[in-house]
Formats: structure tokens, sequence, C-alpha cells
């Protein structure tokens, strides 16, 4: 079996259940929420999205981000408009439906931030310890357990803060928040720890990334026959800022939390200006009687636009410095032409950094 096979059918058990449970939970006929949150049910319809959008992207039936998104919205519009059959007894609402819309933009904008680069170093071994790693029922439950303890200690907390506010926000927004923050942290904790454990195995194993069979050295797997090039055991100079040295830090990582902030600038100019020429159908989202429930699925929306802007910047600005590495020494900054290299890889004759060069000798290029 391949690697990763049994991790996807798991993945798609996962996506269909949880599309069941929201399907469920939006079409119950009458569903009266008690809830000491009077009206606002937007941030439950934006996390359930949300949630819903990033269970079904690793599932892989659809593998471009556009046509995924499009599909999650359609779907989410389809959601919403059978609520107004007659027998359903709910109610279909615009603002349900942007509140849907907006979990799906978060969501989009997390899938992309999270994207691998495949050319950045280490790539396919990371991918493989990914793929190795969600087939084992232990990562599952690891990852179950600490979306249960992050859920609690999020809410828990959040619940805790918000009452020292001067105005606070909803006890079940502020723990639907809380849990949510929670489940993220708790999630990429667990999930950073393990994939570096597997990743170490992969490497100390030698396993072909094609196929996963230990014991690869030479340029093609025994097993499978694929071509595992020399690069394939090359790790990132650094863990942080993209894989580039820590000397890059004002382009990688100054520079992006400026865009950040010029952006999250520029949409508050936006909505204050649109909220001044008070326009009719902008007044459920930017009038004064904003359910307080839509004003924070619409602020998170403002952050995650600002936070991917940054991200995608200090991407970019990583590739293009990783895009020299067999003309400049990423270390030292030695100038790397005319240095050989064997079967792609070659080492600075000052540092001894090793650096990638492509099979027909020319640069890597990753515009
Ligand atoms: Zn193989
Ligand atoms: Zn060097």
């Amino acid at each position: 079996m391949q690697p990763g096979a049994r991790g996807t059918l798991w993945w798609r058990a996962l996506a269909w259940m949880a599309l069941a449970i929201v399907f469920t939970a939006t079409h119950w006929p009458n569903l009266q929420l008690d809830l000491p949150m009077r009206g606002s049910d937007k941030v439950l319809h934006a996390v359930a999205f949300m949630t819903l959008a990033l269970v079904w992207w690793p599932t892989g039936f659809i593998r471009s981000v556009p046509l995924f998104a499009l599909a999650a919205t359609a779907w989410s519009i389809l959601d919403e408009a059978t609520q107004a059959l007659p027998f359903v007894h709910r109610h279909a609402g615009v603002e349900d439906a942007v509140a849907n819309l907006c979990g799906i933009t978060i969501a989009t904008l997390a899938i992309i931030a999270l994207e691998q680069d495949p050319r950045a170093p280490g790539h396919a071994v990371r991918a493989l310890a990914w793929r190795m790693m969600i087939d084992r029922p232990q990562a599952w439950m690891a990852c179950a357990a600490s979306t249960a303890l992050g859920a609690m200690a999020g809410g828990v907390i959040l619940v805790a803060a918000q009452s020292l506010l001067r105005q606070p926000i909803k006890p079940l927004h502020s723990a639907l928040i809380g849990a949510t923050l929670g489940v993220a942290v708790a999630l990429h904790a667990t999930i950073v720890v393990m994939l570096r454990s597997m990743e170490a195995r992969v490497r100390a194993q030698r396993c072909c990334p094609a196929c996963g069979a230990p014991g690869v050295h030479g340029p093609a797997c025994a097993t499978c026959g694929a071509l595992v090039p020399g690069s394939t055991w090359m790790a990132s100079i650094s863990r942080s800022l993209g894989g580039v040295p820590d000397r890059h830090w004002i382009r990688v990582g100054l520079v992006p939390v400026g865009v950040a902030g010029l952006v999250l600038v520029l949409i508050m100019a936006a909505s204050i200006a649109l909220s001044i020429r008070r326009l009719e159908a902008l007044q459920p989202y930017l009038g004064p009687e904003v359910d307080p429930g839509m004003r924070l699925v619409l602020d998170a929306v403002a952050l995650a636009v600002a936070a991917s802007a940054g991200l995608w910047w200090s991407r970019r600005a990583a590739r293009r410095i990783r895009s020299r590495e067999s003309i400049e020494c990423l270390a030292c900054g030695h100038d790397l032409r005319g240095s050989a290299a064997e079967s792609g890889v070659g080492r600075c004759s000052e540092c001894a950094e090793p650096f990638r060069v492509t099979v027909d000798g020319s640069p890597q290029n990753e515009g």
C-alpha cells in the first residue's frame, strides 16, 4: 500500500461525517438554540463552514485551491437555500449565507498560507513524513486528544478573559472563539512535533519519497525504481523564515509584518469610509446596529486577509532568496558560480554548506 493511502481514506471518512453533522444541524426542523446568545448564530455559522472546508481540503477530491473555494461556496449557498424549503421549517437568510462565506474565506486563506513550496529543500522528505504520519492511528488519536484539550482550555481561558472587559461579549461567542483558537494552537503544536519526529525517521532510514521503502542508497529506489536525487536529503538551512538564513530577517520577517499591518489599515479605512456612506445594502454589516456576532466574523476575516497577505509576501521573498542558492551561498554569500556539483548537490568552498543545482546544470529557478 502506498504511504498516505490509508490516511487519505480516514480523512475522507472524517470529511463526510463533518458534512453530515453540519447539514443535520442546519436542517433540523424548527431548531431553537436555547442558548444565552439571543439572535446571533453568525459565529456558529462561520466556525462550522470554516471547519468543514479545512477538513475537506486534505481529502484531495479537488486539488486546485480556486476550484475548491468555488465548490465550498456553492455548497454553502445550497445549504442555506434548502433551509427555505417549507418542510424544513427553518429560516434562510442572506446574513447567514454571508457568515458561511466568511468561514470559507478564512479557511481558504489558511490553506493558501500553509501550502508547501514543492521546490523548497527537504520538501520530498516532509511530504513523505506527512503521508506516513496520517497512516498511523496513534497520530489521529493524539490529534483527537489535543483537539479536546485545546477546545476546553481555549474556551475557559477566553470566557475568563472576556469577563474582565468593560463591555463583555456574549459568553457563548467567547467560548466558541476561544475553543476554535485553542484547537488551532493545540493541533498545530501536536502535528509539528509528530511531523518532526517522523521526518527524522525518514531521513535516518532513507525512505524512498515515492513508495516509502527504507534503505535508498544511490540514484534510484531499489523497490519502485523512482529516481531519488542526492538533494532529497538536504535539510533547509533554517527552520524559521521560509528556509533562508536569519540574516535575511528584514526581507522575510519585518517587511511582511509591515505589509500585513498596511493591509489591515487599508481594510479599516475602507470599512470606515463605507459606513460613513451608509449604503443600504451594507447596513447589516457596517451599520450602527450590526449584529455583534456578525461583527466578530467580519473582524476575523479582516485579520485573516492581513495575515495571509503578510505570509504570502514572506514566502515570495524566501523563494526569491532561495532561487539564487546555486549562484550565491545561502549561508555565507560566497560566489558559487563555477563550483563543481555532483548529482545535483555541491558544497560551498568557503563554509561547506551544501547547495542544490538542477540536473541540467542551470540554477534552480524558483521564480
Ligand atoms: Zn521507492
Ligand atoms: Zn558558504
